[in-house]
């Protein structure tokens, strides 16, 4: 799966520079967005359009060739690199961007240049817009007085002349226009990293931003790993069979437990059991505590951990990436669910959703409509204290078809229904 990182901020908190080192260093693809608005600016200054000529706008955008070279930037085949960052452009650039038609084609067009590639892309609206599942979000921030003496600076030693004033005015235009636009302006993306660079030299940041992309490569990586189901040999079979009578034995010593229902499991299909979620224990507890091979759906970080990443792979845990529509994840549950296999879910999400007032996933309805499948709801009753008891109603299989209707609303409705029931049965 591709790696993508988004660097997102301001003008002149030192994206490029940062951007372009930990490309190379890291051996990413460089895609510079704010260089394709520049690219747009310039054509449509060049052309002479009238920026309110949407017709015009669409039609040059229809036939623009944009470009990276190594370190050059073409329009149309021509080398640009330099004009772009000059007048006129500087000035009316934010205006550009904030077109809708601009800003459709030049995200679709970053999208295509990104595609299939491990890249790291700067600009203003990457991690909201462009990639909202990036790997890894960075919002670059530094006061104005800083990022105008940098401005000022890299100006000179480019060659390019201008007055402290026009850069002050230029860098204040442009931050108004772009946080305040309607259209993909600039935010900070909740899950975005938030570094302040106004007393942090280059160096400083490019080390934070390294170190802190660097290790999300490598826990990618297991993570990446969790989505390959190991082939089911016998040395695997033994090694489940050992470890399971183990850890279940220690839930005997540690617990006193009791199972109701367990003839619900008794299914000539595949089906999948919802449970309420209470503690990192209950996922556990539902796998070893009965003959059947379940497989649960767990968050994707936990083969972040090697240990767990061990475990996850011989119980066939299945990763899913939290709030993001994971393709990969439903796949393997679709096929799981075709193979008779059982699944297990938290409808919750969280550990203790329900209390949190989350809303209730939905994601478990879906896999059982598209599978075909029936819904075993599992309370789960106890507080997890050693030497307490703890207890499992498993109740009887839900139909979701009796649900199904033509409102997409639906789903979400039988989502609270199969909630209820375990909510219920959890209070047994
Ligand atoms: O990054 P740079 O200063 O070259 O960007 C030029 C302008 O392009 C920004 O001021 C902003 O208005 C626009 N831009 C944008 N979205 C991006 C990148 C740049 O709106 N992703």
């Amino acid at each position: 799966m591709p790696f993508i990182v988004a660097i997102d901020g301001p003008s002149g908190t030192g994206k490029g520079t940062v951007t372009s080192y930990l490309a190379k260093k890291l051996k990413l693809m460089y895609l510079d967005t704010g260089a394709t608005y520049r690219c747009v600016t310039l054509k449509l200054l060049n052309e002479k359009v009238d920026l309110k000529d949407e017709e015009k706008i669409k039609e040059i955008l229809k036939n623009i060739k944009i470009d990276f070279e190594k370190d050059k930037v073409l329009l149309d085949g021509e080398d640009v690199t330099l004009e772009i960052r000059k007048e006129p452009v500087n000035s009316n650039v934010s205006q550009v961007s904030h077109i809708l038609e601009v800003r459709k084609a030049m995200v679709n067009l970053q999208r295509k240049m990104s595609e299939g590639k491990d890249v790291i892309l700067e600009g203003r609206d990457i991690g909201t817009n462009v990639f909202p599942n990036a790997d890894v979000k960075i919002y670059l921030d530094a006061s104005v007085d800083e990022r105008v003496e940098r401005r000022l600076k890299q100006n000179q030693e480019k060659g390019i002349k201008c007055t402290e004033k026009e850069v002050r005015e230029n860098i204040e235009f442009r931050d108004n226009n772009d946080k305040t636009s309607k259209i993909g302006p600039l935010r900070q993306a909740e899950d975005a990293v938030y570094v302040d660079t106004t007393d942090l030299t280059i160096k400083e940041v490019e080390n934070k931003l390294y170190k802190l992309i660097k290790s999300k490569k490598r826990d990618n990586k297991w993570i990446e790993r969790g989505y390959i189901t190991t082939k089911d040999t016998w040395c695997k079979r033994l090694r489940k069979a050992i470890i399971k009578g183990f850890l279940a034995s220690l839930y005997h010593i540690f617990y006193r437990i009791e199972i109701n229902g367990l003839e619900n499991l008794e299914q000539d299909e595949g089906f999948i059991i919802c449970a309420n979620h209470l503690n990192y224990l209950d996922a556990a507890a539902i796998v070893l505590l009965n003959k059947k091979n379940i497989r649960f759906v767990a968050k994707s970080d936990l083969y972040r951990i090697p240990i767990v990443s061990y475990l996850g792979h011989t119980f066939d845990i299945i990763p899913v990436k939290r709030g993001k529509n994971d393709l990969a994840s439903i796949k393997i549950c679709l096929k799981a669910l075709k193979n008779k296999e059982i699944l297990g879910i938290f409808p919750e999400g969280t550990r203790k959703g329900l209390a949190k007032n989350v809303k209730v996933k939905n994601g478990a309805v879906f896999l059982a409509e598209k599978a075909g499948v029936k819904i075993v709801p599992a309370g789960i009753g106890g507080t997890f204290k050693l030497f307490t008891k703890i207890k499992i109603n498993y109740g009887e299989a839900i139909d979701i078809k009796a649900y199904q209707s033509d409102d997409p609303a639906w789903i979400d409705k039988a989502s609270e229904e199969v909630m209820n029931k375990i909510v219920e049965l959890s209070k047994k």
